[in-house]
């Protein structure tokens, strides 16, 4: 079992992260200790780098 402490989370290509420790790609509410807890600036940065999904990857959601 892996914590993905944030400090072990990468950013991918993709808008992706993931947990260098385990090798999972880790979303918004899979890390330790939860984004609400962290800086305003890590959560910046988080959703920064989210932004950078290419289109086809929004467009999961069902969205043309
Ligand atoms: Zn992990």
């Amino acid at each position: 079992m892996c914590l993905h402490h944030v400090q072990w989370v990468r950013t991918v290509p993709g808008g992706l992260h993931q947990c260098i420790l385990c090798g999972e790609i880790v979303g918004w509410k899979d890390v330790y200790p939860k984004p609400e807890d962290l800086t305003e600036d890590f959560r910046a940065r988080w959703k920064a780098h989210e932004a950078t999904a290419p289109a086809a990857a929004a467009n999961r959601g069902g969205v043309p």
